[in-house]
C-alpha cells in the first residue's frame, strides 16, 4: 500500500509575523520570536456543567507558549523593538513569568538580560527557566512592586532597555490573543475572565478586543471579569496593598502600573473586578486539572474562581452565553505548590501481591 505524506498547513510564524499589521512596533529589524501564540482554545463542558451549566465555557491556555506563559506574547514585540533600538541589555522586574520570558528572548535574540525577582516569591519552574536562558538573576529583599520601582530607574540612568508591561511594545503583542481568541469563535465571546496583577493584559486584550470591533472584524466586544488575589486586591479596594500576599505569586502586586487602564478597560466594556480568596483559587486549580485536564499555575485559575464566587453570589449570569476564561500560565511552573496539595504517592514493594491490595481488587 502506497501512502502518501500528510500535508502540514503553512507553519505558524509567530504573533507579530500573524499580525504584522496589527501590531504597533518597528518594522526595521526580522522578528525575536519563538514562534509564540496560537494557542489552543480549549472547550470546557465538564468544568461548565460543575458551575451550574447552561453557559459555554473555553479555556484559552496560555501555558503552552514557548516559555509557559502568555508573557511570549509580549516578550516577543518588546524584544524586537528592543533590538531594532539598539539596545545591548534588557531589564525588568518579575514575579517570574516575565523573567522567564525575557531571559528566553533575549538568549533568542543576543541581549544581556538582567531580572530582578522577590526573594523566596518566586515558583521553582520559573527561576529555573530564568536561570537555564543565562540570565542574571537579582533576587530582592522586598517585592514585585519594589523591584519595578527599581528598574525603572535603572532604565533612566543606564543604557538598559525595560521590557516590564509598562513598556507599550508588550501590549501590542499580548492583544494577539484577543485575535486568536475572535478568530476561532469567529466573533467575540460575551465574558472574557483573566487574573489581574500589573494590569498589562486586561489592558492588552482591551486594546485587542476594541480593534477588532472598530475594524468591523467582530460585532461586539466582551465584558470583562478581572480577578485578584484577596491579598493583592489594590483595585479592588480602590488602594495601594503595601504587603500584597497570595499563593497566586504571579499576581502578588499591590501597585499595579497598569492600574490606570485596566480601570478604564473595567468601565468601557461594563465588566467587573472582584477579589478571590487563596482558597478559591486553588479550588478552581484542582478542578480544571481534574475535570477537564487542563493544568495551570495557581495564579492563572483566578479567573475562573472569579466566576465560581460570582455565580455562587448571584452577581454574575452567564445563561445563554459564551465564555473564555484566560489560563495565563502552565501548571508546570510551580510544582511545589501542586505536590503540596495533593496526596502523596504511596510506596510499595515491586510485587503483585501488594499491587493488587492497593487496586482493592480482592
Ligand atoms: C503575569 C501573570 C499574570 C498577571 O498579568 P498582569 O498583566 O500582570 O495583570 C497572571 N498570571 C500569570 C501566570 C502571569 O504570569
Amino acid at each position: 500500500m502506497s501512502s502518501q505524506p500528510t500535508r502540514i498547513p503553512a507553519a505558524w510564524q509567530g504573533v507579530i509575523a500573524h499580525y504584522r499589521k496589527r501590531i504597533q512596533i518597528t518594522t526595521a529589524v526580522p522578528p525575536v520570536t519563538l514562534l509564540e501564540g496560537n494557542t489552543p482554545l480549549i472547550p470546557a463542558p465538564a468544568l461548565a456543567k460543575s458551575l451550574g451549566g447552561e453557559f459555554e465555557l473555553y479555556l484559552k491556555y496560555e501555558g503552552l507558549n514557548p516559555t509557559g506563559s502568555f508573557k511570549d506574547r509580549g516578550m516577543t514585540a518588546a524584544m524586537t523593538q528592543a533590538v531594532a533600538d539598539g539596545a545591548r541589555a534588557v531589564i525588568c522586574a518579575s514575579t517570574g513569568n516575565t523573567a522567564a520570558s525575557a531571559a528566553a528572548y533575549a538568549a533568542r535574540a543576543g541581549l544581556k538580560c538582567v531580572v530582578l525577582v522577590p526573594e523566596g516569591k518566586i515558583a521553582a519552574g520559573k527561576l529555573a527557566g530564568a536561570l537555564s536562558y543565562g540570565a542574571q538573576v537579582i533576587s530582592i529583599n522586598g517585592s514585585f512592586d519594589d523591584g519595578l520601582r527599581m528598574v525603572r530607574e535603572a532604565a533612566q540612568q543606564a543604557p538598559i532597555a525595560l521590557v516590564n508591561s509598562i513598556n507599550p511594545a508588550r501590549l501590542q503583542g499580548q492583544k494577539t490573543a484577543a485575535f486568536e481568541i475572535c478568530d476561532v469563535l469567529g466573533g467575540a465571546p460575551d465574558w472574557l475572565c483573566l487574573p489581574v496583577g500589573n494590569a498589562g493584559n486586561i489592558s492588552a486584550y482591551w486594546l485587542g478586543f476594541k480593534e477588532y470591533h472598530a475594524d468591523g472584524v467582530v460585532a461586539s466586544r466582551p465584558r470583562l471579569l478581572g480577578a485578584q488575589a484577596a491579598g493583592a486586591a489594590p483595585i479592588v479596594l480602590g488602594h495601594v496593598v503595601e504587603h500584597p500576599e497570595t499563593v497566586a505569586t504571579a499576581i502578588r502586586i499591590g501597585n499595579p502600573a497598569r492600574w490606570h487602564e485596566a480601570a478604564t478597560a473595567l468601565e468601557e466594556s461594563d465588566g467587573h473586578i472582584c477579589a478571590v480568596g487563596d482558597d478559591e483559587i486553588l479550588a478552581a486549580y484542582r478542578q480544571v486539572a481534574q475535570l477537564e485536564g487542563v493544568f495551570c499555575e495557581p495564579s492563572s485559575a483566578a479567573g475562573l474562581a472569579g466566576i465560581a464566587k460570582g455565580l455562587r453570589e448571584g452577581w454574575l449570569d452567564l445563561r445563554g452565553m459564551r465564555v473564555v476564561c484566560v489560563l495565563t500560565g502552565h501548571g508546570l511552573k510551580d510544582p511545589d505548590t501542586a505536590i503540596r496539595l495533593s496526596v502523596a504517592p504511596s510506596i510499595i514493594e515491586p510485587n503483585m501481591v501488594a499491587l493488587m491490595k492497593q487496586l482493592k481488587i480482592t
